[in-house]
């Protein structure tokens, strides 16, 4: 027989809630004393009395390693819902902006930055906020950063991820200067037409991403997976649904796989379909994805598949590029939606059409009734559609969500009060009111998956959850607003939507997200009182994939 561990004197979570009939504010925790693992399954869970338990116990230290967790808790593995594997390794090693106010802080950290990496060809950073740059982010204000005086490309990634900005010398090896505009993406110019270097949008995914990952090497992408999933299992994932999957990470992910067996992560993934000139070139991605999904799937390879196409149909509203039904409060603007429902149609009609799932991007009020129109109408209710961000929603759109049983996958993180400083001047107070309407998601019954979106967002998914339940500053606890308090998850509601609510929306329950017999031994041994406001205080002892320890704490 496989050995066998018998987990003791614990808190195990029972979750008990299925996706759809959300736990609501109040429903308390239910917990069973005992976990037994053999190989890589779970095969009991329970009381100490159990005759299972029991019989364990007796079978003495040879066969049963016991291990007394002495109070602690067991969660499910969580399992991030919309995030970015590529982009958040790549992240790790990138220069983090996060902390600066304004542009001489940016100069001064750059500046250090390449004095003390004089080898690097190019350098790279991320965390840039569009409120830290009031007048602007212009090349100019990066090209007297190298002190090396290899006058070396600066690019820098927005924090939101939906803006690149660059220095001249960034521009020239971009090869900007040839690009034409690309439907909804943005290329910055000054009056006289000359690049500001900034690309946003779709010229970002257009044209930046790619070239940043045919610069990167397959060695190179394949350490960034590395160190995400190395990052994610210091937090408690076992799991990650990726957003964005693309050619580049799709091969390093392959060729990591074939070289070392199992990347430790269970991986399911949605391939981003980029807008393009013509509806067949944009046709083109989706077929590539059914291809790819017709050889890797929950048969063929469980725990590296393709289950989906991914549209991001707006931006955010700190770039003021997410759609809304009425102008923006500061300067009357009116955007237009990256998709119109014309375009999504044959997308979403082909991919459901091969058995794909489809996930849109909404952040805007105005993108989230177009996008419930458009998985009402043209998406099957039996493949989970999902809808992404919902950050600015109306009520009537909330209650169709629910009927349409589509899931709302959310990122707590980005109710962040620390990061929403811009939108009173940007939405005005009264659309402030309906951000992040999370506990009408939840009780209009829509299947809630919870995601971090990382690298846009700090990955830690008991932060996430602090954030969901209280509704408060992970990035700065000191902070005491409180965001919408009313729209707040419980917080047995947020841990299911972090583990099995996340798995439920990539047809995983069978198998992960629930600590059950004949579930895979996916868990994370948590030191936590059960109280949403102590989640700042939780501390991850331990996280299990597949049987096997893949993290411990340092004492
Ligand atoms: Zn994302």
């Amino acid at each position: 027989m496989a050995p066998a561990t018998l987990f003791v004197n614990g808190k195990i979570f029972l979750s008990g809630v299925s996706p759809g009939t959300n736990a609501g504010l109040h429903r308390p925790p239910t917990f069973a004393e005992c976990m037994l693992i053999r190989g890589s399954q779970i095969e009991h869970v329970g009381l100490s009395s159990d005759a299972a338990i029991e019989a364990a116990r007796a079978a003495g230290p040879d066969e049963v390693t016991v291990c007394d967790l002495q109070g602690k808790t067991i969660l499910p593995g969580f399992i991030d819902g919309h995030m970015h594997l590529m982009l958040l390794g790549q992240a790790l090693n990138k220069l983090d902006l996060g902390r600066c106010k304004n542009l001489e802080d940016i100069r001064n950290t750059i500046r250090e930055y390449a004095a003390a990496n004089p080898h690097l060809p190019r350098i790279l950073c991320r965390g840039w906020m569009h409120i830290m740059t009031p007048d602007g982010a212009k090349a100019s204000d990066l090209d007297d950063l190298d002190p090396t005086g290899q006058n070396r490309p600066i690019l820098i990634d927005s924090k939101d991820l939906h803006s690149t900005w660059a220095n001249t010398a960034g521009i020239e090896e971009l090869g900007a200067r040839e690009w034409t505009d690309v439907p909804a993406g943005i290329i910055h110019r000054d009056e006289q037409g000359n690049l500001l270097g900034v690309f946003s949008e779709a010229a970002n995914l257009t044209y930046v991403w790619p070239y940043i990952a045919r610069v990167a090497s397959v060695e190179e992408r394949i350490e960034a997976i590395k160190a995400a999933v190395k990052a994610y299992h210091e937090t408690g994932y076992t799991g990650i649904i990726d957003m964005a999957m693309d050619e580049g990470s799709w091969e390093a992910l392959q060729t990591l796989l074939k070289r070392e067996g199992s990347i430790q992560m269970r991986i399911a993934a949605y391939w981003l379909v980029k807008p393009c000139k013509t509806e067949e070139e944009t046709m083109a991605q989706v077929e590539r994805a059914i291809e790819l999904a017709k050889l890797h799937n929950a048969e063929t390879s469980p725990d590296c598949r393709i289950i989906g196409v991914k549209v991001i149909c707006d931006g955010i509203v700190d770039a003021c590029t997410a759609v809304l039904s009425e102008p923006y409060a500061h300067n009357g603007h009116v955007e237009l939606p990256l998709w119109t429902e014309n375009q999504l149609r044959p997308v979403v009609k082909r991919a459901t059409e091969a058995g794909l799932q489809i996930a849109l991007h909404a952040i805007g009020d105005a993108t989230v009734k177009m996008v419930v129109d458009v998985l009402t109408k043209y998406a099957d209710p039996e493949k989970r559609p999902r809808m992404e961000h919902i950050e600015v929603s109306r009520k009537e759109d909330v209650e169709r969500m629910g009927k349409g049983r589509i899931t709302a996958s959310i990122q707590p993180v980005h109710s962040d009060p620390a990061i929403l400083k811009a939108w009173p001047r940007l939405l005005g107070e009264h659309r402030c009111g309906r951000a992040f309407a999370y506990r009408e998601f939840a009780d209009v019954g829509a299947p809630l998956a919870l995601g971090s979106d990382a690298p846009t967002a700090p990955h830690t998914p008991l932060g996430n959850i602090y954030v969901g339940t209280t509704r408060r500053s992970y990035r700065e606890p000191e902070l005491e607003t409180v965001v919408n308090p009313h729209f707040a998850l419980g917080l047995c509601e947020a841990v299911a939507a972090g583990t099995e609510g996340a798995a439920y929306s990539c047809f995983d329950e069978h198998r992960i997200g629930v600590l059950k017999a004949g579930h895979k031994a996916d868990f994370v041994i948590v030191d936590m009182e059960w109280k949403k406001e102590k989640l700042m205080q939780a501390k991850v002892i331990e996280t299990w994939y597949d049987g096997a320890k893949v993290y411990a704490a340092q004492e």
